[in-house]
């Protein structure tokens, strides 16, 4: 295979591709911004055991998915392949207990060996934010209140779903991995050799398998509602009423559970049914118990990760921005007054192309060519009597008009 190609997995955004990533990149900055969230910027790799242990060693990303290397100087790095873990390490490593709360968003690639298909790929785009330090059921309702917001600011309300479900705490989780790894031991023959294994190590892996055979045991599982806590049962509640007094229309699915170890309490995904399998646009939740297990104290989280790419599959067509202004010298001896306009235009706020060949019939259709609005066009006689002729490129319209007064006509 040539190596003159992108690697599986991998793609070059540019054109409407891009425009559409970039858009969903600005509103969510837009509108995690308002609600007190500011960017942070940590590296594209850590020590693998940042990944490694805090993801837990037997999560589909740990085992199967991470980009893993030895550098030069022997040590072992991973690719990020989410933001979490390197957030809260920056957290813990720059002492920040101080701060809190703390509302961080970021955004950048992740890395996951992963089988490439529609919305799947090996690097992609995630915008995540981080609320730490707030244990209280009102963070988790400002969370998803501040996702759908940015799904509607998107213009995708009506096409995804608030789908949500409770872990509970600690006490509540430990009573429930016993009814279910009872329940497993009773259905093992019909698991699959991964689900076999997790059994033993993080039975409650098994319910976010994607393999179909799982799937159909998962169905009769025991529900995780019943083996609620009342304080699990209370914080759930309080969230629901949250989300109903804000409006915002949720479904509890007691099937939900996240991929990673360190939820608890509420977990939620924002889920469309336009892009098959790979439906989960914006993922998080409740991650109580990762500081502490990262060495920075019992400090809360919450938190969720969207999908850039697949939302922006999502979006309509976005035109090229607004068309230019062409500024075209008739001929080659006036290309220095032409590029003296068309910088003063730019400078006053214009989005200006110039620097056209040939003879002005030439120029003047390789202006169309670039979809330009008007052309301004600089000729020796206008010029020596400081004017230049604006032609209209919709309606063909041409006028005469003072350089001074351009800007002003332009408008
Ligand atoms: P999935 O169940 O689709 O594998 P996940 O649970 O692994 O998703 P998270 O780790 O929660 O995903 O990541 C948050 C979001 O990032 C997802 O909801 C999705 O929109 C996006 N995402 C995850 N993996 C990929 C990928 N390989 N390619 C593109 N987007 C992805
Ligand atoms: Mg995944």
């Amino acid at each position: 295979m040539s190596k003159m190609q992108s690697v599986r997995g991998t793609y070059d955004l540019y054109g409407e591709a891009k425009r559409k990533t970039k858009r969903v990149a600005r509103i969510a900055e837009q509108v995690v911004e308002k609600y007190g969230f500011e960017e942070m910027e940590t590296p594209i790799f850590e020590f693998t055991e940042v990944f490694a242990r805090n993801l837990g060693d037997t999560s589909d990303i740990v085992t199967k998915e991470m980009y893993c290397f030895e550098d030069r100087g022997g040590e072992s790095l991973t690719l990020r392949p989410e933001g979490t873990a390197g957030i809260v390490r920056a957290f813990v490593s720059n002492g920040m207990q101080q701060d809190l709360p703390l509302k961080i968003y970021y955004q950048g690639p992740m890395f996951r060996y992963e089988r490439p298909q529609k919305g799947r790929q090996r690097q992609f785009t995630q915008f995540g934010v981080e609320l730490l330090g707030a244990a209280t059921p009102q963070a988790d309702v400002e969370l998803i209140a501040m996702a759908y917001e940015f799904l509607e600011k998107l213009g995708l309300q009506g096409q995804v779903v608030v789908e949500l479900n409770s872990l509970g705490d600690a006490e509540s989780r430990d009573a429930y991995r016993e009814k279910l790894v009872t329940y497993l031991r009773e259905n093992y023959d019909r698991l699959s050799e991964d689900s076999k294994n997790r059994l033993e190590r993080n039975p409650l892996r098994v319910l976010d398998s994607k393999e179909e055979c799982d799937k159909a045991v998962v169905e009769n599982a025991p529900l995780y509602a019943d083996s609620l806590n009342e304080v699990s049962k209370d914080f759930f509640a309080k969230v629901l009423k949250g989300l109903d007094i804000l409006g915002i229309k949720y479904r509890v699915n007691n099937r939900l559970v996240r991929g990673l170890d360190y939820y608890s309490h509420t977990v939620f995904e924002l889920v469309t049914d336009k892009l098959g399998a790979q439906g989960t646009v914006l993922a998080g939740g409740r991650y109580d118990g990762l500081v502490e297990q990262m060495g920075g104290g019992p400090v809360a989280g919450i938190g969720w990760a969207c999908g850039v790419e697949r939302l922006a599959m999502l979006l309509p067509e976005i035109p090229e921005k607004e068309s230019p202004v062409a500024v075209v010298p008739v001929s080659d001896d006036m290309n220095e007054e032409a590029l003296k306009i068309a910088q003063n235009l730019r400078l006053a706020g214009f989005r200006v192309e110039q620097g056209y060949s040939g003879n002005i019939k030439k120029r003047m259709i390789k202006a169309d060519k670039m979809m330009a609005k008007a052309a301004v066009i600089v000729g020796p006689d206008e010029f020596a009597q400081g004017k230049v002729v604006i032609k209209n490129l919709k309606d063909g319209q041409q006028k005469v008009v003072n350089i001074d007064s351009l800007a002003e006509e332009l408008k």
